[in-house]
């Protein structure tokens, strides 16, 4: 009997001894959980975008892009990012973002976008679908927007042009006080090469940081690009501060090489460039101007206002107006790339060209 009862009293240890153990591991479990939280490690992985109409974040897609912008509550002063192969992470602070969801009030799902959430921050997550030709930027005139651009093809453009932001590095242009017409070109043509990169055209840039480029090598760089249009931006200023307004250079030879479309491009980039923030319409103006005349492809230089000018050092004091600019230029340029542009554009009033050929306003040497 004695020995019976000892052999079932084992059994009962063992089973108990099991439970007691399973336990213990469940706990851990659960203790290193809630340590794990507290130190911030992820709680959410990879929670897909849903639609949302109070969605923070929008969807915007055209042939080439799907473009999301990433609404914040504050200004992102630093992005923080992180791009790899085959997707770029944001991460965002937690209290920044009010509701993260894609902005619809249809059931469309950001099926690319995922995110996960920790106690502090939120990381979203964008699938791409091309290694190459993504973008994450902050949008500089509301610096509360975050954007980033999946390329939907391999090569998303239909179009290529150069963008010249007028003088760089010990070359300040013209100035006011601290207010350099370098500084001012390269954020105008930023905002262009961002919009037209979305629209469908690759932009190469005569430099892509603060640095002195040589006008000859502006034309090489123009016509080693296999470009079809060439833009060079920059801010005028006279000695006479009555002078105020936009007007849009161009020149061709003697023998009329690309006579046409020079003039088209001059025209629809004026028309265009008119169209935000009442500019004074100084015309298309000839002029034989080096940046011109070195490219082999069609060109334009447009003077965007004059420092000189209380009013319109005002206007180009305002970052919308250089983004207007921005925009415009993209649109100006991509009107003349989809147009027949050998037909020229009957686009514009064509008496104003000669009322500008005011020679004490015209462009200082580019
Ligand atoms: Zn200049």
């Amino acid at each position: 009997m004695n020995k019976k009862i000892k052999i079932v009293n084992k059994k009962k240890f063992a089973v108990a001894c099991l439970i007691f153990l399973i336990m213990i591991i469940l706990l851990s479990k659960l203790l290193s959980l809630i340590i794990n939280s507290a130190s911030g490690h992820a709680l959410m992985d990879n929670v897909a975008l849903a639609a949302d109409k109070n969605g923070s974040i929008t969807l915007e897609e055209n042939e080439f892009y799907k473009k999301y912008t990433i609404d914040c509550k504050k200004s992102i002063e630093k992005l923080n990012y992180d791009e790899k192969n085959d997707l770029i992470e944001v991460s965002v602070m937690k209290d920044a973002i009010d509701n993260v969801n894609i902005k619809s009030s249809s059931k469309v799902q950001g099926k690319d976008v995922t995110y996960d959430k920790n106690e502090n921050r939120i990381i979203l997550k964008f699938n791409k679908q091309f290694k190459e030709n993504n973008y994450i930027y902050i949008d500089n005139a509301d610096k509360k927007k975050i954007i980033v651009l999946l390329s939907k093809k391999e090569k998303p453009y239909n179009h290529v042009a150069v963008l010249d932001p007028g003088h760089g590095g010990v070359d300040k242009g013209t100035n006011l006080k601290n207010i350099y017409e370098k500084d001012l070109t390269n954020k105008i043509v930023n905002y262009a090469e961002k919009e037209l990169i979305f629209k469908g055209c690759k932009i190469i840039k005569t430099r892509y940081e603060d640095k002195w480029v040589d006008l000859k090598e502006i034309g090489n760089i123009t016509n080693k690009a296999n470009a079809e249009a060439f833009i060079s931006v920059h801010i005028n200023s006279n000695k006479e501060s009555k002078y105020k307004g936009v007007a849009s250079y161009y020149y061709f030879n003697d023998k009329g090489e690309q006579k046409d479309e020079r003039m088209a491009l001059a025209k629809t980039m004026q028309k265009e460039i008119l169209k935000s923030d009442n500019w004074y319409d100084r015309g298309i103006i000839k002029d034989r101007l080096a940046v011109l005349r070195y490219s082999n492809v069609p060109a334009v230089l447009l003077e965007c206002g004059f420092l000189s000018n209380e009013e319109d050092r005002d206007k180009l004091s305002k970052e919308e107006v250089l983004k207007n600019f921005g925009n415009n230029i993209c649109n100006g340029l991509l009107n003349y790339l989809n147009s027949d542009k050998n037909k020229g554009i009957d686009y514009y009033n064509k008496s104003k060209t000669d009322m500008s050929r005011d020679k004490t306003a015209t462009a200082d040497d580019k």
